[in-house]
């Protein structure tokens, strides 16, 4: 007989792991024993030929929420007589200067859901029912250690039934912090517009008052929703005018799969995505012949040709689609959801899809709390379905899509945080404080870097508010000291305000990292690229301010964890007015077209135009005033959608990035790869240093335009094609002059699907290596985890 001492590191804490441990041991015949540690879980065990298919179960049946990052063991002597007799699971204990990791919210699991849907269960209809599998994590943890009365749960003491789940190692409920019943746990209420509470059952009135064309707040994991029924048109209208959202579209959540198949395609990939236990809101293509094109669903896309979409994911919103009967005696009428095997059919939904919108006025950050809610949401709401179960760290919902086949994250937040990025070395402690738009926060601990949930845009006070938050709470449940910041080199960045006055008042070093050197570095290090590697770097966004002073974002660099080199450009051009541009975008076109406008003929374009702002405008780009110098692909986008002649109900871009939107929602088909129409768009001068011409290219869609008559349909097709193609030339031309092999794709810009797939397939048909972000979001979501490891390998080595 062997006695082994197996030590696992990753997240294997409050996911059921110890329980899972029992269970095999028993399987096995094993004695031994199981503990928590802060590092994770460790286990001796007694056995002889058995043992290392125990290990094998242990890498392979693991529970579902759990990540193992690393298994070791090593075999211990056995000391005289002391053979263990069964096998127990001991009481935790902290190993000084390390931290357990602690597991992201989960969606409502099968079993509990089972549960809710079965007359005479005590837990029968129960909205606040969890299990060692599912239910709040990160949103309700105050502290660490993972215990109940570091929770926002503490103030709901167990009963007995419950404590009896809780102690018992075979139950499903052995040590779920949050569990909970009706006797013990949290109950629902219904509140009016004034923060009144109405008597009556509350799902039954959340239902009436969305039935009614009523918007309800609903308070969920990581903040409220805003509710409102998807399929009718003057909720819709007045959910949008209450929240000053315009033209953004907006999420909904269907009751299950095949919901979410009329609505939008989805394939197995899709169909993954969205039951995974995160239950982000995916990004689909709509179907064309659904209920969506026929007048069901009204104003949700934004004339997009893409839906969010996301399935319940909290007891609550299962009760919103499928409610049950008060009565059990009723239950021949109720619909079992699909994932525990029901019948999965829409007729038997309350509703064809709901709105599902973060509980906020634009730009700011979701509510969190019942009185903030009343308070912040008053206007917006007309009933808050509430409870009296404490967020204390709010999440918005993750948002996620599919890129060539694989779930790629695009907003970090519930069901993801605080799941770490795990580093190939230990590094110092450092802070990355992220950019101004899509800001999110990075901690490193040890061999772990920690993203915050999304923060959004720094420029309201509200958001500063809970950025600053954000970053104190970080440290305290990650129980990190940061020894050294980083920030974005652009001046007025409120990030980078931030960073200079807590550097300024703390003492600790500020280390400041280009912007788009910070989108490679944190694509390089979601791939687990070592320290020592060089990639070439397509960063391709809407602003990011570069080392010569200019708006960058159209770049071809070569760059290592620590420096970068820029290989090469897109061309620049004024922005004449700079930001109100990015809201202006005929300013764009105007920019890159202007010294063109005469000779070209193309005046024509800019028709709609009052003359005298065309002419204030021209003057600013003539005299250089107050147009700064840009070379970014989103600015390229926004010049050839103005072209193109997309304008909507309004001239201004509503939210960034939707310009560009629009113009690829424009296209019909992909373009199939074929070598580029234009030649001389890209270029290479003496010195090597690679050229794309921006102007070239958007001279060319005018005069299609102007000259030819192209439809904005094959406008944004061509468009599109150029620019994949001049992206291809230039990173193969990077490649060849450096000998490195691997292309990266990082920036807002690779948010577009066809841009995204086919570039990724030409320069993996040529040979070469791509990364694209999968983790982390492509946009500025990533900036906080470049700088911070950027910061922590230059001040390393
Ligand atoms: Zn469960
Ligand atoms: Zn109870």
């Amino acid at each position: 007989m062997k006695r082994l001492r197996i030590h696992i590191k990753g997240i294997v804490q409050g996911v059921g792991f110890r329980p899972f441990v029992h269970s095999l041991a028993k399987k096995y015949g094993l004695a031994g024993w199981v503990i928590n540690d802060s590092r994770g879980v460790e286990i001796e065990v007694d056995g002889d030929e058995s043992l290392h298919k125990f290990i094998e179960d242990l890498k392979t049946e693991a529970p579902p929420l759990s990540q193992i990052v690393d298994i070791a063991s090593e075999l211990v002597e056995i000391s005289d007589g002391a053979k263990y007799h069964g096998f127990e699971i001991r009481e935790s204990e902290d190993v000084e200067g390390e931290r357990v990791l602690i597991s992201p919210d989960v969606a409502t699991c099968p079993d509990c859901l089972r549960e809710m849907y079965t007359p005479g269960d005590p837990r029968y209809r129960y909205p606040f029912l969890n299990c060692t599998n599912c239910g709040p994590r990160f949103t309700i943890i105050e502290d660490l250690p993972y215990d109940r009365p570091l929770t926002t749960m503490r103030e709901f003491p167990m009963c007995g039934d419950c404590r009896d789940e809780y102690e018992t190692p075979s139950d499903r409920r052995f040590h779920a912090q949050p569990t909970c019943c009706p006797i013990c746990g949290p109950k629902l209420n219904f509140l009016d517009h004034d923060g009144v509470e109405i008597d009556g059952d509350p799902i039954e009135l959340a239902i009436e008052f969305i039935k009614n064309g009523k918007i309800v707040a609903v308070k969920g994991l990581g903040g409220f929703h805003l509710a409102c029924d998807a399929t009718n048109p003057d909720a819709v209208r007045r959910l949008r005018e209450r929240k000053h959202r315009e033209a953004k579209p907006l999420a909904v959540m269907v009751g299950g799969i095949s919901a979410a198949r009329r609505l939008a395609e989805v394939n197995s990939d899709a169909e993954s995505a969205l039951l995974s236990p995160a239950r982000p809101i995916l990004i689909l293509p709509q179907r064309p012949d659904t209920k969506i094109a026929d007048g069901r669903i009204h104003g949700v896309t934004g004339g997009l040709k893409t839906i969010g979409i996301m399935l319940p994911y909290t007891p609550i919103h299962h009760l919103l689609f499928r409610p049950l009967p008060i009565d059990p005696s009723e239950t021949s009428k109720i619909a079992i959801p699909e994932e525990i095997g029901g019948p999965g059919d829409e007729k038997f939904d309350k509703f064809v899809a709901l709105v599902m919108t973060s509980g906020n006025i634009s730009d700011e950050p979701i509510a969190s709390e019942n009185d903030e809610a009343v308070e912040r949401l008053k206007g917006i709401a007309d009933g808050f379905l509430i409870h009296a179960r404490k967020i204390y760290r709010r999440a918005d919902d993750s948002v996620a899509t599919i890129r060539s086949g694989i779930a790629t994250i695009w907003r970090w937040g519930r069901g993801h945080v605080p799941r770490p990025i795990f580093l190939p070395e230990t590094l110092p402690p450092v802070l990355g404080v992220g950019g101004e738009l899509k800001t999110t926060v990075c901690h490193i601990r040890n061999d772990k870097a920690f993203v915050s949930p999304h923060i959004g845009d720094l420029k309201t006070f509200e958001t500063y508010g809970y950025f600053d938050e954000t970053i104190s709470h970080q440290e305290k449940i990650l129980d990190v000291k940061p020894e050294i910041i980083a920030c974005d080199m652009h001046p007025d960045y409120h990030s980078t305000r931030w960073a200079e006055e807590r550097s300024e008042k703390s003492g600790l070093p500020l280390i400041k990292i280009q912007h788009h050197h910070a989108h490679a570095v944190a694509l390089m290090v979601e791939h687990g690229l070592s320290a020592d590697s060089e990639i070439i770097c397509l960063a391709m966004d809407g602003t990011g301010y570069g080392t010569d002073g200019n708006t960058w974002g159209g770049e071809i660099l070569k760059t290592s964890m620590t420096g970068f080199e820029r290989l090469g450009h897109i061309t620049y051009a004024p922005l004449p007015g700079g930001d109100r541009a990015i809201k202006e975008v005929w300013r764009t076109a105007y920019g890159r077209l202007y010294k063109f406008l005469k000779s070209d003929n193309l005046s024509a374009l800019f028709g709609e135009i009052p003359d005298e702002h065309l002419d204030v405008v021209g003057k600013m780009i003539h005299d250089n005033i107050n147009s700064p110098q840009v070379c970014s692909l989103g600015r390229l986008f926004d010049a050839a959608a103005f072209i193109v002649g997309i304008r909507g109900s309004t001239i201004d871009a509503d939210f960034d990035g939707q310009f560009p939107m629009l113009l690829e929602a424009l296209v019909k088909s992909d373009p199939h790869g074929k070598t580029a129409i234009l030649d001389g768009i890209v270029s290479v001068d003496d010195s090597g240093k690679i050229s794309i011409d921006g102007d070239k290219i958007i001279l060319h869609i005018a005069h299609e335009r102007s000259i030819n008559n192209l439809p904005p349909d094959e406008l944004a097709f061509e468009f599109h094609e150029i620019v994949i193609d001049s992206l291809f030339r230039a990173a193969t031309i990077a490649c060849e002059s450096t000998g490195i092999s691997t292309v990266g794709l990082s920036g807002g810009c690779f948010m577009n699907r066809i841009l995204h797939e086919q570039l990724t397939k030409k320069l993996t048909d040529s040979g070469l290596n791509v990364l694209t972000h999968r983790i982390m979001p492509p946009n500025d979501g990533c900036i906080s985890l470049g700088q911070a490891i950027s910061a922590a390998y230059k001040i390393k080595r």
